[in-house]
């Protein structure tokens, strides 16, 4: 089947393109891309009419005997598709909160065509075999399933895995998320350890001493809801801690979920010391305070927890200076019995893939970063610090976050101008666990390629 997107505003940093053109897709590859104008305005896209044919609707599968489907991309932002590096797909194990077919479904529905799934699943993903039957599960989901492995086995923070094995099963990056590595020489070891399959090491940064049994950030707001708080600086002494042990070994390190001012200025002073670090945060650290908390609503539990408004400040000042280099969304659904349950006890996690797209395009609309910036936290970076970029480092499948010619066709088509309701109830995961329900957010995937396959959403 050919595909031809027609007369869409290309953006592509990972190529330095920006401009109105077409891009032809045969076989789930794309072939060709060529663009007829530069710099479109704001003011010009205001004036383009909107796609109008064909009509928006799910198609899953598009009828074989179309020999050229031409999609009219008119108004609207074709990008390459998004990838998120920090995803929870539950898989194997607790197939009740998500499976891997649910969880690339809502991928899909949010534009993302690659995402990446931790390893704290049952049996955690700490061997080769666990990461075989992921990536053999992986054939069900809509879009490109890439496996994170474990630091230590079992996640206990005792042994190394054997990261040789993982890596030639398919493990693009190495992380005990969910727990931090506790032990620093562990982490030593880990930085040191990964260097030789060129792999970063993601670490989740808490230290476990500081934010014990705390259920959300410390502070006057914590006090008063008589709930146990976690100060920053159990995330900041671990940030610290690791940007130390990356100098002292050369390692890769990339820090997970970045949630607070503190954590930002230590990844920029290590960055301009030129420590190999890169960091994510996630839209929910950058949308609310504690303040979503109050009424003991566990649907903005989350680990690590909203903060206040001077770090939201901070984040987004680290997003647009670079020092945050990715927008990756920690999905983490849950079942909704467990979200029922009282603050102190219910899981920690937001249900995030079918709400990072809108939310960070608020950041664009409010100035803080840019439409090609938000395209390089959310396909082009993660592609970079994952070393998907180029086909000789990667083994199962060609390199993302570009629309190169000759690589897989995986395509966002987006609508910076539709404005949506978020209904957690008509989320593709079965996690509806959302702090964002009932929200309205502008800025939706109208059309997303994956897998050879066009999903065109209303
Ligand atoms: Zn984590
Ligand atoms: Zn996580």
């Amino acid at each position: 089947m050919h595909i031809l997107i027609e007369k869409g505003h290309i953006i592509d940093p990972s190529q330095g393109i920006d401009g109105i053109g077409n891009i032809l897709i045969e076989d789930g590859k794309i072939v060709e891309i060529k663009i007829e104008g530069h710099g479109e305005t704001e003011k010009r896209r205001n004036r383009d009419t909107r796609c109008s044919s064909p009509s928006l609707r799910v198609s899953e599968s598009p009828s074989h005997e179309e020999e050229l489907r031409i999609i009219n991309a008119a108004g609207m932002f074709v990008i390459p598709g998004l990838i998120d590096m920090h995803v929870h797909l539950r898989e194997p194990g607790f197939e009740y909160k998500e499976t891997i077919k649910t969880g690339t479904a809502a991928a899909i529905r949010g534009g993302f065509t690659t995402v990446c799934c931790m390893p704290n699943t049952f049996p955690i993903n700490d061997n080769a075999s666990v990461t075989e039957f992921i990536i053999r599960k992986s054939l069900e989901g809509l879009c490109t399933v890439l496996p994170i492995g474990a630091i230590t086995k079992g996640q206990k923070g005792e042994e190394l895995v054997e990261m040789g094995t993982m890596k030639d099963e398919g493990c693009i990056a190495f992380s005990d998320d969910g727990l931090p590595v506790m032990n620093s020489l562990m982490m030593r070891r880990a930085l040191e350890y990964s260097k030789a399959f060129n792999l970063p090491i993601i670490s989740h940064c808490e230290d476990l001493t500081l934010s014990e049994d705390g259920v959300m950030s410390e502070g006057l707001l914590s006090m008063t809801l008589g709930l146990r708080g976690i100060p920053a600086e159990a995330e900041q002494i671990m940030v610290f801690r690791d940007i130390l042990l990356a100098e002292l070994t050369q390692g890769k390190l990339h820090i997970a979920h970045v949630s607070t001012k503190g954590s930002v200025k230590l990844i920029r002073d290590a960055k301009k010391r030129g420590v190999n670090v890169t960091a994510e945060t996630c839209p929910h650290y950058f949308s609310l305070t504690e303040d979503a908390v109050k009424n003991y609503d566990t649907n903005a539990k989350v680990n690590p927890p909203l903060r206040t408004n001077k770090d939201i400040d901070a984040i987004k000042e680290g997003l647009k200076d670079g020092t945050i280099d990715v927008i990756a969304t920690d999905h983490a659904p849950h079942h909704r019995d467990e979200k029922l349950r009282e603050f102190d006890l219910a899981p920690s996690g937001i249900s995030g893939l079918e709400t990072a797209l809108g939310l960070s395009m608020r950041l664009v609309d409010e100035g803080v970063i840019t439409i090609n910036q938000l395209i390089e936290k959310m396909s082009v970076n993660p592609s970079r610090i994952l070393g998907l970029c180029s086909p000789a480092s990667f083994l199962i499948t060609g390199p993302k976050g570009t629309l190169s010619k000759g690589t897989d066709a995986d395509v966002a088509i987006i609508d910076t101008k539709k404005e949506f309701r978020v209904e957690a109830s008509k989320f593709f995961s079965k996690g509806k666990n959302t702090p964002f329900d009932g929200w309205m957010l502008k800025g939706a995937p109208a059309v997303t390629i994956s897998k050879g396959k066009i999903y065109e959403w209303q």
